[in-house]
């Protein structure tokens, strides 16, 4: 390869970016380099429709296998790459990047879109057979097989992640528990209220969830996990675990470019690193938070891959305008949708929207009076309206956001600081 785009990370915002530079009408080469073995496919479902078994790995894929030659991309799947190095002069051109199996990769222009690993347990016996970790698409064929065959499955780390594979464990006929360190299930996302409506929504279905309890080994029969050992002194029988104690931004690249990282490569809101010619999007990064621009935020999520991303195509092309878009994020645990539109951090005050118990409601999360972020369950309408109010840089009055006998959207009136939708 000569000159062009290198993109390192070929999944949600690699994909994104070089669609994006492609549209912006980029002529140049363009490489999409991934250490996986399969094309970019979407990690949405392998926590869901995947696990239990209703989609195929191959449907998986975000393009059929002739748009890249099509759109001019070069694609190379099962590389990782292991250095990279940018021009001495600090302008763009002359870099080259190395691969783990020595190939040599030259670029003008450099992306790292290389997403987060799965937080790993160090805990004696984590290394035993039938302790599962799902962060790509081998890891969900792998838990999917030992699904098949497990009848106790603990799951360790009541987040999103857990708490779907726990209801398609359950919904399988398994027998479930999650274990969660802090007081409350999805803490660091959403209010305790939330947090109490799916600590019984869970339960109700069959699942049992240990609060403020961690794990402090795994026992083994044969190499196999037989039990969980856990912080109160008891252990858990277990064929089956699945490990989901959330993510860590893949910086080494970064850090070797020396570029700035704090808990994830820092970007500003193009997308751009501490270095002016290379670019950052997705997972990996910690950029300003995309509403008020204040504090940074790291967000997993394909909205902001996406987001970031198409971003970052026009700052590598000389054309960045700084982006401010609604976050959006959904997680699907059985029939429980919940969708969210926002960043309800640093909120001081929530509206509750309905009843839980109808396992339908919405909380309207508020700072000083002004509207931040919906948790909608099973109420895509709220949803929605919120999502287009923020974009709007409209508000639903907190007073009112509580009236279930009038649709949300018509609660919805102007205020003046204004972002633009996604
Ligand atoms: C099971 C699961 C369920 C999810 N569900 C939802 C959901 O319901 N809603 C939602 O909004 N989001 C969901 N997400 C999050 C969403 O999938 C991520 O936010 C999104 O994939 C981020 O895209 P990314 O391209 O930044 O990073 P990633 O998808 O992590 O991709 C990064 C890629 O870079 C590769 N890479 C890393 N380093 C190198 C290197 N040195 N050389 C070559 N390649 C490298 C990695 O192997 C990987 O393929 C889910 C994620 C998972 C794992």
């Amino acid at each position: 390869m000569t000159g062009g785009t290198l993109i390192v990370g070929a999944s949600q915002a690699g994909l994104q970016l070089a669609d994006s530079l492609r549209r912006l009408g980029d002529t140049e080469p363009i490489t999409l380099v991934g250490e996986e073995n399969h094309p970019p496919y979407q990690r949405p479902p392998l926590s869901k429709e995947f696990l239990r078994g209703e989609t195929d790995a191959e449907s998986l894929a975000f393009r059929a296998p002739s748009y890249y030659a099509d759109a001019g991309i070069a694609l190379i799947s099962g590389e990782r790459v292991t250095g990279v190095s940018l021009s001495a002069s600090g302008r763009p051109g002359n870099g080259v990047a190395t691969t783990a199996s020595g190939r040599s990769l030259r670029f003008d222009r450099l992306a790292l879109t290389v997403g987060a690993g799965p937080r790993r347990l160090t805990v004696p016996g984590a290394d035993l057979e039938g302790v599962c970790y799902l962060r790509d698409r081998d890891d969900a064929s792998d838990l999917r097989a030992r699904l098949g065959s497990a009848s106790r499955v603990v799951v360790v780390g009541g987040g999103f992640i857990g708490l779907e594979a726990a209801a398609v464990a359950r919904a399988l006929g398994k027998d479930v528990t999650v274990v969660e360190a802090a007081e409350r299930l999805i803490a660091r996302a959403v209010a305790p209220v939330v947090s109490g409506f799916y600590l019984h929504a869970h339960r109700r279905r069959g699942t049992r969830i240990l609060l403020s309890t961690g794990v402090t080994g795994f026992d083994g029969m044969g190499g196999q996990v037989s039990a969980v050992r856990l912080t109160d002194g008891s252990t858990l029988p277990a064929d089956l675990v699945l490990v989901g104690i959330g993510v860590v931004p893949r910086t080494e690249l970064a850090d070797q470019l020396g570029l700035e990282c704090d808990g994830g490569i820092v970007v500003d809101a193009c997308a751009r690193t501490s270095h002016p010619h290379v670019a950052a999007a997705g997972d990996c990064t910690v950029q300003p938070h995309p509403l008020t621009g204040l504090g940074r935020v790291r967000l997993e999520s394909v909205q902001n891959a996406v987001a970031q991303a198409t971003a970052a195509a026009a700052t590598l092309l000389g054309r960045s305008e700084p982006t401010r878009t609604v976050p959006w994020f959904w997680s699907f645990q059985g029939d429980l949708k919940l969708q969210i539109a926002g960043l309800s951090t640093g909120y001081d005050a929530y509206v509750l929207r309905g009843d839980p118990a109808d396992e339908r409601f919405s909380v309207l999360y508020y700072r000083e009076g002004e509207l931040l972020a919906v948790d909608a369950v099973n109420s895509p309408a709220d949803y929605m309206a919120v999502r287009r109010a923020l974009g709007q840089g409209a508000t639903v009055p907190p007073d009112r956001a509580g009236d279930q006998e009038t649709p949300l959207k018509a609660l919805v009136v102007a205020r003046s600081d204004a972002v633009t939708a996604p």
